[in-house]
């Protein structure tokens, strides 16, 4: 397979385009390659949906902005990678909004379409909670989802209005000149039908709602906010038609202890005075359990240590994030009397001056050093 383009090279704008740019850019390639005008051009065929793709994602907020931070692999389901899945009708279906209804709902485009189309259901949106550790591995889910299913015993006889062919033709006044063109039956959606007969329960699509278990892959590295889509899992389609997806809105749940950044993860640790100065061996979590970890003699206080490959995987990318622990020497509030006079004894002690360039070099120095 090859790689798939820059959605912003796709269209020809740039990362900072507006929204009247991109819309712009979109129109002057979805007129270049509309299959109207390169009827079998399969080569124009590919980049009339590669530019309806990339104005899918470049025309809503909120897919561009999970674009602009997370590049192609933000944008797929669970099963990774793939195309965003716009068939032609998804393409022309968009048309509207972009051209002002001048193509109307459909095209001639796709001669075994025959009339008819299968109406598509809707999507399903779940919210998933997810912990930490399974953020971290990568888990598999069965959700329970109450949706819209084909009712049994349904009928079907033609659409009166459109005769079954799923259209009505009309002439329109486009600025390519006048343009045939025939748009979406508005009786029956498209689908050429209607229902005959139905049992009792069933909406007037021929739907009723039914409970279903559904099991979905999470691949490692999801995070909050994240959409994962499940292809054909959401509601039954109207008259018999193809099933929507099932959206899955991800959710975390925070980890008592450990704080997320991206791939990475933060732990503050809290260490004993004497334990600083001495060295010592402290526990700290991590997402897969216990870890043990070295304090050195003479640690400062606002050290960090770098626990390598202990975060988050990348989303389907290579690597996995770090656990950086920041030790944080705490002082006592209370001190006995005899705790007391120990260290007043220690503080007229040389070593118990503060002299952070000799001992651990403090942030401007290190600043220094590295323009050096
Ligand atoms: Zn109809």
């Amino acid at each position: 397979m090859s790689e798939k383009r820059d959605f912003y090279d796709v269209l020809g704008v740039s990362r900072n385009a507006t929204a009247a740019e991109i819309k712009k850019a979109y129109r002057k390639l979805a007129l270049k390659y509309h299959p109207d005008k390169n009827e079998g051009d399969s080569a124009a065929e590919e980049k009339f949906k590669e530019a309806a793709e990339a104005y899918e994602v470049l025309s809503s907020d909120e897919k561009k902005s999970r674009y602009d931070q997370y590049g192609h692999a933000g944008m797929s389901g669970a099963g990774g990678g793939g195309h965003g899945g716009m068939n032609m009708d998804d393409i022309f279906s968009q048309f509207g909004d972009v051209f002002g209804g001048a193509f109307g709902g459909g095209s001639s485009f796709g001669g075994a379409r025959g009339g008819s189309r299968r109406v598509r259901g809707s999507n399903l949106r779940v919210k998933m909670k997810l912990t930490l550790q399974e953020v971290t591995e990568g888990v598999n889910k069965k959700i329970k989802v109450n949706k819209l299913v084909n009712a049994d015993g349904v009928t079907f006889t033609d659409c009166s209005t459109c005769h079954g062919s799923g259209r009505v033709t009309r002439v329109a006044q486009t600025f390519l000149g006048a343009m045939q063109t025939q748009s979406t039956c508005n009786a029956c959606q498209g689908a050429g039908k209607k229902i005959d007969k139905k049992p009792s329960g069933a909406d007037q699509n021929g739907l009723i709602r039914k409970e279903e278990v559904i099991e979905v892959d999470i691949p490692a590295g999801v995070m909050e906010g994240m959409q994962l889509s499940v292809t054909g899992r959401g509601n039954a389609g109207p008259f018999d038609g193809v099933a929507g997806d099932l959206i899955v809105v991800i959710e975390e749940l925070q980890h008592e202890s450990l704080r997320r950044d991206g791939e990475n993860l933060h732990f503050e640790s809290y260490v004993n005075f004497v334990d600083a100065v001495l060295g010592s061996s402290i526990e700290i979590p991590t997402v897969s359990g216990k870890a043990k970890i070295k304090i050195e003699p003479g640690t400062q206080s606002g050290k960090t240590l770098r626990l390598k490959g202990k975060g988050i995987p990348v989303l389907q990318g290579y690597g996995t994030g770090d656990l950086f622990v920041h030790i944080n020497v705490w002082t006592p509030k209370k001190v006995s009397k005899d705790e007391k006079e120990i260290l007043e004894k220690l503080r007229e002690s040389d070593n118990f001056k503060p002299n952070p360039d000799h001992h651990d070099k403090g942030f401007f120095q290190k600043m220094k050093d590295m323009f050096q």
